[in-house]
């Protein structure tokens, strides 16, 4: 499965500042929405253009727009923290949502809610769910967004654990996953190591 991990020096630098335990949440909020704009960057690069012309107030100039349905579907609630940095570049994309809740004792994912545009078949599809744990509600996700149809989907996720990764290999081997970290493994209660914690929590002080 294709793991892009997207290495710069200011998604470091925000990560450093997620990771630490001392940054208040108003700050992570912050970093969480810069580190997502630096991801989503590099997994729309290769979004489909097409030719168009405007008027400059010179000439006529022959232009480039954005020729792809592009649809953004957080996870809840987690995925709430990247969705502003994902509209901020692609304003023009739909937005669904899938609520999944993890069982704190199993680590096991539940489907609360969904909302999600029908019939994906011609869109680009970017899941935003911030930390790849076990990549179990992520790939329930994938589940539910090939169920309506999607093609392509693109999973934007902060931090990866390798059995997440080593998960949706297997569950959903065509999705092409961009991430600021491939960290270490899980610990017990399956939260990713170093990690950053819970990330809901830290992006809404809970
Ligand atoms: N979800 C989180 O928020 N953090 C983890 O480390 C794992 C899952």
């Amino acid at each position: 499965m294709p793991l892009h991990i997207v290495r710069h020096p200011l998604v470091e630098d925000v990560l450093a500042a997620l990771r630490d335990k001392a940054t208040p949440c108003d700050v992570f909020r912050q970093l969480a929405r810069r580190v997502s704009l630096l991801l989503a960057v590099e997994a729309t690069r290769d979004l489909a253009l097409h030719d168009a012309w405007v008027e400059t107030p010179l000439e006529r100039a022959s232009v480039k727009r954005l020729g792809s349905r592009v649809v953004a579907v957080p996870v809840l609630r987690a995925g709430l923290g990247m969705l502003d940095a994902f509209l901020e570049l692609v304003p023009s994309a739909e937005v669904g949502y899938f609520g999944l809740e993890r069982n704190e004792q199993t680590a096991v994912a539940r489907r609360y809610y969904e909302k999600v545009p029908k019939d994906l078949a011609g869109a680009l599809v970017f899941l935003l769910d911030p930390m790849l744990a076990t990549g179990g509600s992520a790939a329930m996700a994938l589940d539910g967004l090939r169920g309506l149809g999607a093609k392509q989907v693109r999973l934007l996720s902060i931090v990866c654990a390798p059995e997440g990764v080593a998960h949706l290999e297997q569950a959903a081997p065509d999705t092409l996953i961009f991430t600021a970290a491939l960290d270490r493994i899980l610990n017990d209660k399956k939260y990713i190591l170093p990690g950053l914690g819970d990330f809901g929590d830290r992006l809404f002080g809970t």
